[in-house]
C-alpha cells in the first residue's frame, strides 16, 4: 500500500460560505450576502418576511434581504403590522443553543459554560428545550467522489458501484497485515459514512428557534449534533454558519477523543467560531483565534478558546449596549 500524503487529502475539508437548498417551484428570498432561501412565503410585513421551508418556517429580517422572487402570480399574503420593538438597549444579546436528538447533553452543557467563559456578560447562551431528529433528507454520499481514486492510490480495480468498491477495498485492506495499512480503514470508513446536509440542518435550527428570532436582543440559534456534516462541495465540517438565516450548527463528530475537556474544548472552540460568524467576523488569519480556518483536526488544535485582539474588538463591538 502506497500514497499515505495522497490519501491524507481524502481526511480534509474545507468550510464557510453562504448555502442554500432547492425546493420545486417555490418563492425565494435573495440575501444580500449571496444566500437563498426557497419555500412559499406565508406572511410578510415591513420587517420581516416568513418562509414555509421544507425542514420548517424560517423568519428573514427585511434588513437582510435583497430580493424576493415569487414562483408565480398569486394574492398578496396576509400581511401583519409591524410589531413595534421594545428593546433594552443595556440588555445583553441572547444566543440560542440546543442538542439535535442523539447529541450528547453533558457536553453541550459544558461547552456553553466554556463560551460563556470566553465571550463575557455580554452574550447570554439559553438553551432551548426542543432536540429535534436531524433532517435526513439530502444526506450527502461522498463515495462515488472519493473512492476510485482511493482505489487507484491503493492499486486495487477502481470500477464499479460505490459499494462494490468499498467492499473491494476493505478486502483488499484486511488482507494487508502491515499496521501503516490500518490508516487506511479508518479512510475507507470516513469515506463511507453519510452526512447530514448543513443547509437543512440550519433550516431546521431556524425553525426551532421560530419566533424567537424576532427578538432584536438574539444573536441567532446553533443545533449541535454527534454526527457528520457536509456540503455537496466540501469533504466534512465541524461547523458553519448563516447569517442570513441566524442559525448555525457545530458537529462534535471528529473531535472524537478519550478525554473529555478535550472534546470539550475543541468544541467550544468551534461553538466560539460558528458565535463568531453569527458576530460578523470573516475568517481570521491568526492561527490561534477561534475564527482561524483549519484544514483538519491539528490546526483546529492550534485554536485557542478566545477571539484573538482583532477579532475581540469587532466582537465587542457587535455586542456593545445598543
Ligand atoms: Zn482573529
Amino acid at each position: 500500500v502506497r500514497g499515505s500524503s495522497r490519501s491524507g487529502s481524502f481526511l480534509l475539508l474545507l468550510l464557510l460560505g453562504t448555502l442554500t437548498f432547492t425546493l420545486a417551484r417555490a418563492d425565494e428570498v435573495i440575501l444580500k450576502n449571496g444566500g437563498a432561501i426557497q419555500g412559499r412565503i406565508v406572511s410578510e410585513d415591513e420587517q420581516k418576511v416568513v418562509v414555509e421551508t421544507k425542514a420548517g418556517k424560517v423568519t428573514i429580517e427585511r434588513a437582510r434581504i435583497r430580493e424576493v422572487v415569487r414562483s408565480q402570480a398569486r394574492p398578496q399574503p396576509e400581511t401583519s403590522p409591524p410589531v413595534a420593538p421594545t428593546p433594552d438597549p443595556a440588555a445583553p444579546f441572547t444566543l440560542l443553543v440546543f442538542g439535535f436528538d442523539g447529541a450528547d447533553r453533558r457536553l453541550i452543557t459544558e461547552v456553553t459554560r466554556r463560551v460563556t467563559t470566553a465571550l463575557g456578560p455580554r452574550l447570554r447562551i439559553t438553551p432551548i428545550a426542543e432536540r429535534p431528529k436531524p433532517d435526513e433528507r439530502d444526506l450527502i454520499d461522498k463515495r462515488a467522489e472519493h473512492l476510485p481514486a482511493m482505489a487507484r492510490s491503493l492499486q486495487v480495480d477502481p470500477t464499479g458501484s460505490p459499494e462494490q468498491l468499498a467492499a473491494r477495498l476493505r478486502a483488499a485492506l484486511q488482507a494487508d497485515p502491515r499496521p501503516e495499512v490500518r490508516q487506511y480503514e479508518a479512510v475507507l470508513d470516513d469515506i463511507c459514512r453519510p452526512r447530514l446536509a448543513v443547509a437543512r440542518l440550519e433550516a431546521q435550527a431556524a425553525a426551532s428557534a421560530g419566533e424567537r428570532l424576532r427578538d432584536p436582543s438574539v444573536l441567532g440559534v446553533v443545533g449541535v449534533t454527534g454526527r457528520d456534516i457536509s456540503t455537496p462541495e466540501l469533504n466534512f465540517l465541524f461547523g458553519h454558519a448563516d447569517r442570513g438565516l441566524r442559525a448555525g450548527v457545530v458537529s462534535y463528530l471528529r473531535f472524537a477523543d478519550p478525554t473529555f475537556d478535550v472534546v470539550a474544548h475543541r468544541a467550544a472552540v468551534q461553538l466560539l467560531s460558528t458565535t463568531g460568524v453569527l458576530l460578523g467576523l470573516g475568517r481570521c488569519e491568526d492561527v490561534t483565534c477561534a475564527r482561524a480556518y483549519p484544514k483538519n483536526l491539528a490546526e483546529h488544535d492550534r485554536k485557542q478558546e478566545q477571539f484573538c485582539a482583532a477579532c475581540r474588538r469587532v466582537v465587542d463591538a457587535a455586542l456593545a449596549p445598543r
